[in-house]
This record gives structure tokens, sequence and C-alpha cells, in this order.
């Protein structure tokens, strides 16, 4: 595949509701920061999810970890957006989440996806 034609040419923020991403081809794509969220690539949310795509540890122990359970609202602000070298987008939320690096190859995925079932 050639990978030029997966780095969008234009991302715009909206505020904390999502952004537009203009691609190569000329598709502007809307993704809403509820569609972002739920496709949110890290460990912790696939997991969160039921996600058995993603490699289980072997152990198969919970983690030790004290999770605090935020708001929906601040969980779908999208706080911040930045370039992780030419390949994905880093996304902040509004409850300090952050560890979630989305592939523009993955963005590409849930726009059309989130195109499809509005359609
Ligand atoms: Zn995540």
């Amino acid at each position: 595949m050639n990978q030029s034609s997966l780095i969008p040419t234009e991302i715009r923020r909206n505020g904390t509701a999502g952004i537009t991403i203009r691609w190569p081809d000329g598709a502007l794509v809307s993704l809403p920061s509820e569609v972002l969220r739920r496709g949110c690539p890290c460990a912790e949310c696939r997991e969160r999810r039921g996600d058995t795509s993603h490699a289980k540890p072997l152990t198969g122990k919970k983690r030790a970890l004290t999770i605090l359970e935020s708001t929906a609202q601040e969980e779908l602000a999208l706080q911040e957006i930045w370039g992780v070298g030419q390949y994905a987008l880093g996304i902040r939320w509004g409850d300090g989440h952050s560890s979630g690096i989305y592939p523009f190859s993955l963005l590409r995925e849930l726009g059309s996806e989130s195109g499809e079932k509005r359609s």
C-alpha cells in the first residue's frame, strides 16, 4: 500500500467535539469524539472493551491499578491532538487519558465505519 495515501493533508480539531480529516484522495471525514474514544487503540481501552485481538498478559492477572471512573463528559472531551511521527495522531482526553496513539490507517477505518452507520 502507498503510505503517502494514508497521511492526512489536513486535520482540524472541532473544539472538544472531535476532529475532521481531509485525506489525499479528497475525502473529508468527521470523527466525533465518541467514535475516537471508543476506538482508542491503547491496551487499557482495548481491555475495557473486551477486545481479545490484543495480546493478553500470560499470567492473566489483573493489574493492581486504581481506576478512577471519569464522567462520560470528561472522557469524550477532546483536549489536545498532536502528530506522532509521520504515521499517527496522539489524543489527550478530558479525563487525562492520552496513551492512545491513532495510526492514520485506524483513523481512516474509524471514519468510514461511522459514515456507513449514519447512512
Ligand atoms: Zn485508551
